[in-house]
């Protein structure tokens, strides 16, 4: 049954696990229909996937690339569409399988169009829950659907978190790599680039993640996402930092038992198990080798040069949309920071400052009104202004 044949709809099919989900497709020949690919700008691998895989749709985000897309794909047949609202549509198309892998808040309309229609939503993009909040798996929920956690440590937790004994859980324990700069200074970090920022030790992914995983911001997401996922408060989810990237997250049962999910790191094993669940997959996965690793080890988080953690606990002890806004605001520094305007310890900094200065003004208390998608993109889109001011503050004194 794990081996199953579906129709499918990649949303991000051109980026890290976009690329990943069609490989397990093709490792695991399974059979898939795919009803659509969608991308944001990389029109040139957009169509030559669709030309492989035959989606009867392929959508660019970015409208001023649709003649590339049409003149790539001119006699195939395959239907073509550009914007914002073509992505959004492409997720109504009734696939039974969405991966929802577009990188930020971007992805949080389309993710919820596929969750509204019941969907199976394999959720890779961790940004459109932190930004929407617990509402959108109410929204699947209501519709019958499923989200699937695809974000590899929160696919562990899943794994080792089914009922009966779901409120027996004393901790959810994260692990974290630590990113391209555990081992480094405070001072050294101060310099670091964006090529140092994007090179991972263990996982080859998106530079946004990757800048995300430098700073721990990704671990500080990632706490949010488990906080919404399994109903969890903020005190009783712990990080540890595991270097080597084999532990992917453990549960601690109130019996003093804890389940942990191991597995070489390679996202198409949490993507597996989001196609196949409550199944297993049969794909040519590389064994786990514990003897050739040899050592797994364990160390606490550093807060000083990684205050990104303690920011990501602050905003969901504040609660409400706090989480939505420190996720706009961190993907405005990133953004900036790949831009080389603003350094790298700068990112946490303007993220805190945002959250200080809204939740000041008393902003992030507010619960505007309409669907959780309006409710979401206002507070995203405050966030935004003001993160945006105050990045281009810290650009200024450094270009000066
Ligand atoms: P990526 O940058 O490699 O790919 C992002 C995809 O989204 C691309 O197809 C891109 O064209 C598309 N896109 C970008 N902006 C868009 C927009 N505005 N509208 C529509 N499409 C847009 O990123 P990735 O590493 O594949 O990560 C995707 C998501 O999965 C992120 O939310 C990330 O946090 C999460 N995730 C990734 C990994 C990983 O190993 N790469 C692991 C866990 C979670
Ligand atoms: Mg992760």
């Amino acid at each position: 049954m794990g081996n199953l044949s579906r129709t499918v709809t990649i949303l991000g099919s051109t980026g890290s696990i976009g690329v990943s989900t069609l490989s397990l497709f093709e490792e695991s020949r399974v059979e898939v229909e795919i009803l659509a690919l969608t991308a944001g700008r990389n029109v040139e691998k957009l169509a030559e996937q669709a030309l492989k895989w035959r989606p009867r749709l392929a959508v660019i985000e970015d409208e001023t690339l649709l003649p590339v897309l049409r003149e790539r794909l001119a006699g195939s047949g395959i239907e073509t569409a550009a914007g914002t609202g073509a992505v959004r549509a492409a997720a109504e198309l009734p696939a039974e399988w969405v991966m929802s892998a577009i990188v930020g808040a971007a992805g949080l309309a389309p993710t919820l169009a596929a969750a509204r229609r019941g969907a199976i939503v394999a959720l890779a993009n961790k940004e459109s829950l932190v930004c929407g909040g617990p509402g959108v798996l109410d929204v699947a929920r209501k519709a019958g659907g499923t989200i699937i956690p695809v974000d590899s440590e929160h696919s562990a937790i899943f794994q080792v978190l089914q009922d009966p004994c779901r409120d027996k859980v004393a901790r959810l324990i994260l692990t974290a790599s630590g990113g391209p700069f555990r081992t480094w200074t405070y001072e050294a970090m101060r310099a670091a680039t964006p090529e140092q920022a994007v090179a991972h030790p263990n996982w080859s992914m998106g530079a946004k993640i990757s800048v995300d995983s430098a700073t721990m911001m990704n671990k500080g997401l990632e706490m949010v996402e488990a906080s919404y996922l399994f109903a969890t408060p903020e005190n009783q989810i712990d990080i540890v930092v595991h270097p080597q990237s084999i532990i992917h997250s453990m549960v601690e049962y109130t019996d003093g038992s804890t389940l942990a999910q191991l597995g070489p790191p390679d996202m198409r094993s949490p993507i597996a198990c989001a196609w196949a669940w409550p199944d297993r997959l049969s794909w040519p996965a590389a064994p786990l080798d514990l003897a050739a690793i040899g050592q797994l080890t364990f160390e606490a988080p550093d807060l000083v040069r990684f205050p990104a953690i303690a920011i990501a606990r602050e905003a969901l002890r504040i609660g409400g949309h706090a989480p939505a806004a420190m996720n706009a605001a961190n993907e405005v520094a990133v953004g900036a920071f790949l831009d080389r305007r603003i350094g790298f310890l700068d990112i946490a900094g303007s993220v805190q400052d945002t959250l200080d200065r809204l939740n000041g003004g008393g902003e992030l208390g507010d619960q505007p009104g309409g669907d959780e998608l309006e409710a979401a993109m206002i507070i995203d889109a405050s966030a935004r202004r003001v993160a945006t001011e105050v990045v281009s503050r810290l650009a200024a004194a450094r270009a000066a």
